[in-house]
């Protein structure tokens, strides 16, 4: 483990502003054991396969021991939640061990997610079950492999200790198996870092703290003083516009998307709830909590995203004095960038060289039939590459040449859909055709954007059942078949199947 020491002078991070964090230890653990790692993000971070697999390794990455130049602390921040301020809430089960440069000097922070209590941590355990930590390890490097920016994952150790939690659905206490994951990313800064010193007025330490953040995360970012934090404000809003185009593209459903949970570098940050649309359902959201306004729903995360943007823009404003024309323009950047991405993603998801006004429309049209029907999004899309706008049309939506077939998730719905489906299949044929790109080109385009594998609910749930029991293996297994979701890999093909009836009630997780 030798390339992870290093001089805590280098790299204080957020340690630089003031009131931003506290120092604090990881509380050690009974018995780490190493239960997966992701080999991508060792190499990453130059760390052999037998660093990874030395006990050392699950001494310092399930929190008993800190390497020489480690100094933890826990970071500060407030939120949002569900659309109200929550005041501070801060790293409660989360402390950064330090940072790191890689052989490319690309700069890498390592958090412990469940490692014990920090001083923002309020009644709760600062601890992670097994469950919600396969779910977190395994979700955030299958985004990573689908392309989606996202927080990293280096390993998940078992921590050889039982975590007491309230399960949401019967009220009573349970006892389960604790784990820790070890997450990476550049940076951790959530926007509700910069709402917590706006709250209290500390307009000096908002603005340290967004002078940190420019300096160490926006390098790229030139220029001074408005014309600087309104470039900044825009380049957020702009990554941000970009990673929802991205979950919508994937069908991936974050399930609590509160100012806290988003990150300033538009990653994927904090995996808790999330989901993955099976059947095609716009108001669909993982978060059983959300149940009743369902603000989190899978159509709705561009809008959320935009929202939580203009409570950054407020918590920033301070910085901009009269002139908050910065921010109007920023929030702009918002629409436009989506605007441009999304349109990008019809294009792609349809195989179009590049989508119209009217290819947005068919779009719309045919998620609504995909909803109607019932449709898995996943299978759907995958299987629109297969179909040959020069074969007769009809007898590629009906009967045994049906190529569509096995994404209903009840057969009765295709009679409801089918003459819909024909209308939107005899324009689709023309446009493909008039689009004119060569059908393997197409094919393979379209395939580079329709993924074959994504971690459904019920794959990563089947994953943890086994954990439970003591066996690792599917966790393993899992995340092989995730590194290369947009190929076909016939030894995987249990794993691209439609979400089983049993796992139906699709309920997400949480803690
Ligand atoms: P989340 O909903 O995961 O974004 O968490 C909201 C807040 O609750 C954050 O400040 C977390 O650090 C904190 N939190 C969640 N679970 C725990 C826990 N088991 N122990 C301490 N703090 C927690
Ligand atoms: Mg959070
Ligand atoms: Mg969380």
């Amino acid at each position: 483990l030798a390339e992870l020491r290093g001089d805590p002078q280098e790299g204080p991070g957020i340690r630089e502003v003031e009131a931003a964090w506290s120092r604090v230890k990881p509380t050690p653990v009974a018995a780490p054991r190493l239960v997966a790692y992701s080999r991508e993000m060792a190499q990453t971070l130059g760390l052999s396969d037998a660093d990874v697999r030395s006990p050392e390794f699950a001494q310092v990455f399930g929190g008993n021991t800190l390497l020489p130049g480690m100094d933890p602390f826990a970071a500060n921040y407030g939120g949002h939640q569900f659309g109200h301020w929550a005041g501070q809430l801060g790293d409660g089960r989360a402390i950064t061990l330090g940072e790191i440069l890689d052989a490319q000097g690309k700069r890498w922070e390592l958090q412990l997610k469940g490692a014990g209590p920090t001083p923002y941590s309020r009644s709760a355990d600062g601890r992670a079950v097994l469950r919600s930590s396969i779910r977190e390890f395994l979700c955030s490097e299958a985004i990573h492999h689908l392309g989606v920016p996202t927080t990293r994952a280096l390993s998940l150790v078992a921590t050889g200790e039982s975590v007491v939690r309230d399960m949401l659905y019967d009220g009573n206490p349970k006892e389960e198996p604790g784990a820790i994951v070890c997450r990476v990313s550049p940076s951790f800064i959530r926007f509700g870092n910069f709402e917590l010193p706006y709250t209290r007025e500390d307009f000096e330490g908002l603005q340290s703290l967004t002078d940190f953040c420019i300096a160490r995360d926006f390098p790229e970012l030139r220029g001074q003083g408005t014309t600087l934090y309104g470039d900044w404000f825009a380049t957020v809003a702009e990554r941000t516009a970009v990673l929802m185009a991205h979950w919508m593209r994937v069908g991936f459903v974050h399930g609590v998307m509160n100012t806290d949970n988003l990150s300033i570098l538009g990653l994927t940050i904090d995996y808790g709830p999330y989901g993955w649309i099976d059947d095609f359902d716009p108001d669909w959201t993982p978060n059983t909590t959300d149940a009743g306004g369902r603000r989190y729903r899978f159509s709705w995360q561009p809008k959320i995203a935009y929202w939580n943007l203009t409570m950054l823009a407020h918590a920033i404003s301070p910085l901009f004095g009269e002139d908050v024309a910065p921010l109007n323009e920023g929030l702009q950047r918002f629409m436009d960038a989506y605007v441009a991405a999304d349109r990008a993603n019809v294009a792609g998801k349809l195989g179009l060289r590049e989508a119209r006004d009217s290819d947005i429309e068919q779009h719309q049209m045919l998620q609504d039939l995909l909803r109607v029907g019932e449709l898995d999004m996943t299978l759907f899309y995958r299987a629109l590459s297969r179909f040959d706008p020069d074969a007769d049309i009809e007898a590629q939506l009906d009967g045994p040449g049906d190529v569509f077939a096995h994404a209903y998730y009840d057969p009765t719905h295709r009679e409801e859909v089918l003459p819909g489906f024909w209308d939107w299949f005899n324009l689709y044929a023309p446009r493909l055709k008039e689009d004119g790109r060569p059908e393997e080109e197409r094919r393979a385009s379209m395939d580079a954007v329709n993924p074959k594998y994504v971690l459904r609910n019920y794959l990563a749930q089947e994953a943890i059942d086994l954990a439970e029991q003591g066996d690792d293996s599917r966790v393993v297994e899992l995340l092989d078949v995730m590194r290369k979701p947009y190929d076909e890999q016939p030894q995987y093909e249990r794993f691209a199947r439609k979400r089983p009836e049993w796992a139906k009630t699709k309920v997400g997780c949480s803690m």
